[in-house]
């Protein structure tokens, strides 16, 4: 299998790498940039993206990251699909091996953003995918008129309990506080939403239900007293926050202790030499899509830089 040879390559397709590939295209440095089989990130799970600068109306997810992958490549980003699996420790050059071919780069830009928590309470395993999910934009039209179930307090559980009162009939938002994490605005719009009822204090024990029939019912026992109750549901959308995709590179890679990658203050250099970490997978903080593309565009200035002075030296 030939070895494709880069000075850049960027990893992940979100709103961080294609940033860093707008910015190393335009410095023709001919960047090539490999996502896995799901391209876009997770806007791409999203609808209405209302906080991103330019759009004063709204834009799709989804349509945001069409729009950035086609400015990326109008300026010469190579893209690919392939699933990396393994990624060398010893250094620029870096040696990448995926399941379609095998890559070498001077300078590599990790953005390979964060996965869903999950719970690890019985039944949601099981039935991922027949009524457990972690998508509301992918999965909340095929529960039209039911109950659905929304766990998180956070921005990601709001917009998801809002979102799908467009198809439940009620929508449960269930919170192990009994203050909501997210911020004002998304917490008045789930207040306001007489369609939404939030249990407080209560944390998921238990789903219920069958592959064939689908999910029937989830158990949820009181934060303190640990009092159960168990409510009729036909889904539960678990939005708990996001777990980084440092699997790649954390045994060789500086990663504080839930897997975010630690880079450089004001900056994404990491502690190897050429190797350069952008988006949510270095970003515990903000994680925003307007700070992912901001922490892109450095990582691209970065590895310009660092290739330059490599030049020179
Ligand atoms: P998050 O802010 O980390 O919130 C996670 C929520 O899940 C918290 O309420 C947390 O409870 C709860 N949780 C975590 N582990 C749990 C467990 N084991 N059992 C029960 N509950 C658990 O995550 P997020 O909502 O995904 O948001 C991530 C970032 O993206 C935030 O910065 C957010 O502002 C941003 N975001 C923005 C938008 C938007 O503006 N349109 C939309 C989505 C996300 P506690 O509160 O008790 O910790």
């Amino acid at each position: 299998m030939e070895r494709q040879k880069k000075e850049v390559i960027i990893l992940g397709s979100g709103p961080a790498g294609l940033t860093a590939a707008v910015y190393t295209a335009r410095a023709n440095l001919q960047p090539l940039l490999i996502h896995g089989p799901l391209p876009g990130g997770q806007l791409t799970t999203t609808t209405d993206v209302e906080n991103y600068p330019g759009f004063p109306e709204g834009v799709m997810g989804p349509d945001l990251m069409q729009m950035m992958e086609a400015q990326a490549k109008r300026f010469g980003t190579e893209i690919l699909t392939d699933t990396i699996e393994e990624i060398s420790s010893t250094g620029s050059p870096f040696q990448l091996q995926g399941t379609n071919g095998s890559y070498e780069c001077d300078t590599l830009i990790m953005a390979t953003g964060a996965k869903p928590r999950l719970l690890g309470t019985p039944g949601e395993q099981e039935l991922m995918g027949f009524g457990v999910s972690t998508c509301a934009t992918c999965d909340g039209a095929f529960f039209r008129n039911e109950v659905i179930t929304v766990i998180g307090g956070g921005d990601s559980a709001c917009e998801e309990a809002n979102f799908l009162t467009k198809f439940g009939s009620k929508v449960y938002l269930v919170h192990r506080r009994g203050e909501l994490r997210a911020s004002k605005i998304m917490a008045d719009r789930v207040m306001k939403n007489e369609k939404i009822e939030i249990i407080w204090d209560h944390q998921l024990k238990e789903i219920t239900g069958t592959k064939k029939d689908g999910v029937q019912s989830i158990t949820l026992s009181h934060s303190e007293t640990g009092e159960e109750q168990t409510r009729e549901t036909a889904a539960v959308f678990i939005a708990i926050g996001h777990i980084p995709n440092s699997h790649l590179i954390s045994s060789f890679v500086d990663c504080d202790e839930n897997g975010y990658v630690n880079t450089a203050p004001n900056s994404t250099r990491t502690n190897i030499d050429g190797l350069f970490a952008c988006g949510d997978l270095q970003d515990h903080e903000w994680r925003q899509a307007i700070t992912a593309a901001g922490s892109g565009c450095m990582a691209a200035l970065e590895a310009e830089r660092w290739l330059e002075a490599r030049h020179d030296g």
